[in-house]
């Protein structure tokens, strides 16, 4: 199993992840939050054709997240897995796209891939976060959350491959001049993860085959990539662990899952 991503934070995201057995391929694509152009261009940058995408699985509906959902789905005839509330939330035309609507729980297959929805704190309808398996390896993900629950770091158990959102360091943000309104969405418990909580997240997380983790959702205002990188260091417990940072322009290219 192989994982790349398209561009990270609130511009837009989107995540790729791959799995091959034998004679067959599955790429899902997790999150589609850019226009139809940058999605076909990222995914060249990446080496996938837009066909090759078996899924879209979405998190929640903020746009930069569900922005270019359907019209993907619809120019390429892919269908999209959500949740019942972030399917509601979304106004948009979903005229000829097949949805699929999933739950906090309960896995489902796409192709080669498993996949098993979370619930997670964040200020959306019905927001969901992913851990993506083929049966050998498991891949967590977990962006636009609030707050560290038990629940997520339960979820995220036996990873071997982690990508955390590390939105903030809460000494920028402070000093920002985001308005005081946005200052307290994103600190609030519905909002994002500061560096100082993706540390503690990974502190309480059962990290015996973890090898790779991703600082992800940064903000570009509040943040800096060696700030998120120093946070993940700390949590780590395993030196060997390898610390990679997504950007927003660029994503970051195939990362595998391996032993
Ligand atoms: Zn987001
Ligand atoms: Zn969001």
């Amino acid at each position: 199993m192989k994982f790349a991503s398209l561009g990270s934070g609130s511009a837009g995201n989107a995540l790729l992840v791959s799995a091959a057995s034998g004679t067959t391929s599955t790429t899902i694509m997790l999150d589609c939050g850019f226009n139809l152009r940058q999605t076909e261009l990222r995914l060249g940058r990446l080496g996938v054709q837009p066909k090759a995408v078996s899924a879209i699985v979405v998190t929640h509906e903020h746009q930069d997240h569900a922005g270019g959902v359907f019209r993907f789905a619809r120019r390429h005839g892919i269908p999209v897995w959500m949740s019942l509330g972030t399917y509601q939330a979304l106004a948009e035309d979903r005229n000829g796209v097949e949805v699929n609507i999933c739950r906090d729980g309960h896995a489902f297959s796409v192709g080669d891939i498993a996949l098993t929805p979370y619930t997670v704190p964040h200020d959306a309808r019905e927001p969901l976060q992913y851990c993506a398996s083929d049966g050998r390896r498991k891949l967590g993900v977990l962006t636009d959350a609030g707050q560290s629950t038990a629940h997520m770091v339960e979820a995220l158990v036996g990873c071997d491959a982690l990508v955390l959102e590390c939105n903030h360091d809460r000494t920028l943000l402070d000093h920002s001049a985001y308005p005081a309104f946005l200052k307290q969405r994103i600190k609030s418990a519905l909002g994002h993860l500061s560096n100082q909580e993706a540390l503690e997240i990974l502190t309480n997380l059962d990290q015996s085959r973890l090898k790779k983790v991703i600082g992800a959702h940064l903000s570009t205002t509040n943040n800096r990539p060696d700030l998120a990188r120093k946070a993940l260091q700390e949590g780590i417990r395993n030196p060997a662990t390898g610390i990679g940072i997504a950007c927003q322009q660029e994503g970051f290219g195939w990362v595998a899952v391996s032993d």
